[in-house]
């Protein structure tokens, strides 16, 4: 692995550069892919143009998300994963593409950068959390998109166990040490299940009466996680109210004040911590770029994960409008996905590289876990579900999985063993 600033890279080189833009589950398989696939004769340059040295592995939040691991855990460095590695890294932003020139231009957001040429681009730049226009709601709430995401809540959290620490009177108490989720989606079920679990040990650590705690996971639909068969939904519900999650349902959130979450019926939620998990745009930048985009800002890409304005370009990822033939569907953002294309861009691309022809993508998807808290999980594999610990194994197995995948044996084994020491 190598680091270049863009100036050494800004000259046409006589190999066949291929830049990746972004390196989370899409850009850092694709690398690594082509890294270890490519042969001398493909004559290929991979450069990676990503802002941060490590990618964040947002599928791991779960796991960090409150509580007392260290939310770094869901970092993984380049320079762990690179190493050895035929790539070059530029750490600095994808600003702008000029498809007709191929080339891009890499610096802060509205500056002129400098130029690097590329003979593929593959954008892979993922997607941001959103917040509605709900009065309030971006000035109070959390989103959960990233590290800092999960600092920010722990932050919080510790700040409302020294309020009630110093309150009197129980209902105040119970006011302060109130938590609520917004968005019954897998990642708003797996962050109440993580502080469900989580907190009452920290509570009591704190001195304060766990049985105070009051969580809240509120959606607006009439159930949660709609990605899953009926019978794990209600399966996921049950367990959370054992853990003594209240499932708001059928309830939209209308504004946020002092502390306080306000839904539709008028029902005011006692909320000094809030965490918004209702939703996510593809990278906003990515309609800048010259390429066409669907209604939700998507890239348009055709069977090859071609954008379909530049034979160049592949999108990938969550940046990606790729349509299941199937069903004309687009994909729906999740990292088996993104990883899935990455692994077929790469294969296009060698094939591209030796005179060959891209191939179509098909899509396929062997299963889904959700967890709901550390050691319980809900899904489905090969059309049968599964819940439970085997659920829950069966996530952490597809995190173990990708560590292999881009990784080696000894990180996988590392993680793993770091993994199973997180507290819980
Ligand atoms: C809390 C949470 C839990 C999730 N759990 C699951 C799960 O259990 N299973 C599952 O399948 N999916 C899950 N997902 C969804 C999954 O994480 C995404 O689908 C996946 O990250 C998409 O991969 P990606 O490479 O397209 O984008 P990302 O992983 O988001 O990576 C995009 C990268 O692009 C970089 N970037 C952005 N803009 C630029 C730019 N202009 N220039 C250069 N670089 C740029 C970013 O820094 C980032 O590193 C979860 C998501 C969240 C938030």
């Amino acid at each position: 692995m190598d680091v270049a600033g863009p100036k050494a890279l800004s000259t046409t080189t006589a190999k066949k550069r291929v830049i990746i833009a972004g390196g989370g589950y899409a850009g850092m398989t694709i690398a690594v892919t082509l890294a270890h696939r490519m042969r001398p004769a493909d004559d290929i340059e991979i450069v990676l143009v990503e802002s941060r040295p490590y990618q964040q592995a947002l599928s791991e939040l779960d796991l960090v998300a409150a509580g007392t691991s260290r939310p770094q855990f869901a970092e993984l460095w380049h320079a762990d994963i690179f190493r050895g590695l035929p790539i070059t890294c530029v750490y600095e932003r994808l600003e702008c593409v000029e498809p007709s020139t191929h080339c891009i231009t890499v610096g802060p957001r509205g500056e002129t950068g400098d130029v690097i040429p590329y003979w593929r681009l593959v954008v892979a730049t993922g997607a941001i959390a959103t917040t509605p226009p709900v009065p309030g709601l971006k000035e109070h709430a959390v989103t959960m998109w990233c590290v800092p995401d999960a600092h920010e809540l722990q932050r919080r959290i510790e700040k409302q166990f020294k309020i009630a620490a110093m309150l009197p009177d129980r209902a105040d108490r119970e006011a302060a040490l109130s938590f609520t989720v917004v968005g019954g989606g897998a990642t708003g079920v797996e962050i109440i299940g993580t502080v469900a679990s989580e907190l009452p040990r920290m509570i009591r650590r704190a001195g304060l009466d766990p049985t105070e705690m009051k969580l809240r996971l509120v959606e607006g639909r009439s159930d949660i996680l709609f990605d899953l068969p009926e019978t794990q939904r209600l399966r996921a519900r049950r367990r959370l109210a054992k853990m003594g999650v209240e499932v708001v349902l059928g309830e939209k959130l209308t504004r946020v004040e002092d502390g306080v979450a306000y839904v539709e019926s008028g029902r005011a939620i006692p909320s000094p911590v809030l965490v918004w998990c209702g939703g996510a745009h593809a990278d906003p930048d990515a309609v800048r770029w010259g390429m066409s985009f669907d209604n939700s800002g998507r890239l348009v890409c055709d069977s090859m994960l071609k954008s379909t304005d530049a034979d160049d370009i592949y999108v990938i990822g969550d940046v990606a409008a790729f349509k299941d033939p199937k069903n004309g569907r687009v994909l729906p953002m999740l990292a088996q996905f993104a990883i899935r294309e990455a692994e077929q861009a790469a294969v296009s691309i060698l094939s591209e590289a030796r005179g060959g022809q891209p191939e179509p993508f098909a899509p396929h998807m062997h299963g889904e876990f959700v967890s709901v808290g550390p050691h319980w999980g809900v899904g489905w594999m090969f059309k049968l579900n599964v819940s439970g610990w085997f659920a829950i194994f069966m996530k952490r197995l597809t995190y173990v999985m990708y560590w292999l995948q881009v990784g080696s044996f000894r990180l996988a084994a590392r993680r793993t063993r770091q993994m199973l020491r997180l507290r819980r």
